[in-house]
């Protein structure tokens, strides 16, 4: 039987940020990883699926000196959004922030394999984490005394805290019975890596088609963008089936010709939507961090951002309770990490439900709404600072670390 204070299921980018930020600043504290894959391989960035993060995940990033760690990780300057078949328009640029903010970019690109390896590679430097890879979970108690976890090759591990990092399918929050309001975004997520005609020239661009969104990221090679392309689950499956040829046209069409002649270089991956969100994320000693607790539409571009978030508000609390001579399981302080990130993650919830609804309404009145409200806010500077500011993650009730200014817990 193994003995921990820390107990981390899932070694996906929320899950290692939480344990290198409780080992870097708590080096006594005994953590373990469990995590159902093999341990992260770091090499080039493989492209298969890439997240855009934000200033603030930045930050925190570059203060684990992760950040340095990364190859690949570019920069966009702009972003331009707009509405198909209307004149709905609205533009970005780090210089609409105004001199006093100054911001090196607007977001990065960043590959998720890529950006799990840099975070394990840092976490080896700590012996304070243990680790499992290839764990298979076989069942999970929590109590009010302690955490039993067993797994299906007969080990077992008691924790004061368990935390599940485990993704939006969570087993932890299945097996403790943590309640869960979900809902169909109607909507597959296609993913792939496709060669432009014209340069990208480091714009982030976003089309909302009355069947969805299509996202256009732009990577290091400045012909080359990942797609991010919300449709109707049937039209996935057509999309993916279809010959290459026939899948350029139509994702150039989408596009509406915005970087020329489109040129898919990858597989086609799609990946079905749903909002997720636990009513409860805390029970007894156990926890709930990022998708394991909330999954949102990725037309913002900010489901990572938020775990990381949640990771980082977690690790503060913990951190704080354990200099004060408290438990890492306190119940008021988990209980305060769950009021704090239900705040951040609602709020986001209902952004994107909003944005999702309001750009699917194809009324010709609606439309109409839409342009004139894209147009105004496209002039007014303090509502384009506004919009910004929440876009590259500094507004809210922010984690210490991913402050502008601050270096380190
Ligand atoms: C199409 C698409 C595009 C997106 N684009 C963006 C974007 O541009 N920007 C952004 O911020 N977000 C984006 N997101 C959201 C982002 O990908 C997720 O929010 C983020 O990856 C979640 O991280 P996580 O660590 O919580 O979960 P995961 O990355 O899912 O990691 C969970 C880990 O737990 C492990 N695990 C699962 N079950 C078990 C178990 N039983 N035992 C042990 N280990 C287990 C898994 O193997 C995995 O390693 C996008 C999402 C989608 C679907």
């Amino acid at each position: 039987m193994l003995d921990t204070d820390i107990l981390i299921t899932g070694a996906g980018s929320a899950g290692l940020t939480l344990a290198l930020l409780l080992a870097k600043n708590c080096p006594d504290l005994p953590i373990t990883v469990l995590e159902q894959g093999p341990a992260p391989v770091a090499g080039p960035a493989q492209l298969n699926r890439v997240s855009a993060l934000n200033l603030a995940s930045q930050r925190v990033l570059d203060s684990l000196g992760v950040w340095q760690l990364l190859t690949a990780k570019p920069a966009y300057q702009q972003m331009q959004v707009w509405e198909a078949d209307s004149f709905a328009r609205i533009e970005f640029a780090t210089t609409d922030l105004g001199a006093l903010a100054q911001t090196p970019a607007l977001g990065w690109i960043v590959d998720n394999e890529e950006l799990r390896a840099c975070l394990y590679q840092r976490a080896l430097q700590y012996p304070n984490i243990q680790w499992k890879f290839d764990a298979r979970i076989q069942q999970i108690s929590a109590s009010e005394r302690q955490n039993l976890l067993t797994l299906a090759d007969g080990s077992a591990y008691i924790s004061k805290l368990l935390v599940g990092a485990d993704g939006a399918n969570s087993m932890v929050r299945e097996q403790l019975k943590m309640p869960l309001a979900f809902w169909d975004y109607d909507h597959h997520g296609l993913v792939a890596v496709v060669r432009t005609s014209e340069p990208h020239q480091a714009t982030a661009r976003q089309v909302f088609l009355p069947t969805g969104p299509l996202a256009l990221l732009p990577l290091v090679d400045p012909h080359l963008v990942s797609i991010v392309w919300s449709v109707a689950p049937e039209r996935a499956a057509e999309l993916i089936a279809m010959p290459a040829d026939q899948f350029n046209q139509a994702l150039t069409a989408a596009s509406q010709s915005v970087l020329g002649v489109l040129n898919v270089q990858t597989e086609r991956r799609s990946y079905p939507l749903k909002m997720r969100y636990a009513s409860q994320w805390q029970k007894h000693n156990a926890v709930l961090v990022a998708d394991a607790a909330h999954t949102i539409h990725p037309l913002a571009g900010q489901g990572m951002n938020l775990g990381l978030m949640d990771a980082c508000a977690l690790a503060e609390l913990i951190v704080q309770n354990i200099s004060t001579g408290r438990t890492c399981n306190e119940q008021r302080m988990l209980r305060q990490y769950e009021r704090w990130r239900k705040a951040e993650a609602q709020q986001m919830i209902a952004l994107m439900e909003a944005f999702k609804r309001g750009f699917m309404l194809q009324h010709p009145l609606a439309k109409l709404v839409r342009a004139v409200g894209m147009a105004a806010t496209n002039q007014l500077a303090p509502v384009k600072r506004q919009l910004l500011a929440a876009a590259l993650g500094n507004q809210g009730d922010l984690p210490a670390v991913a402050r502008p200014g601050v270096i380190s817990l």
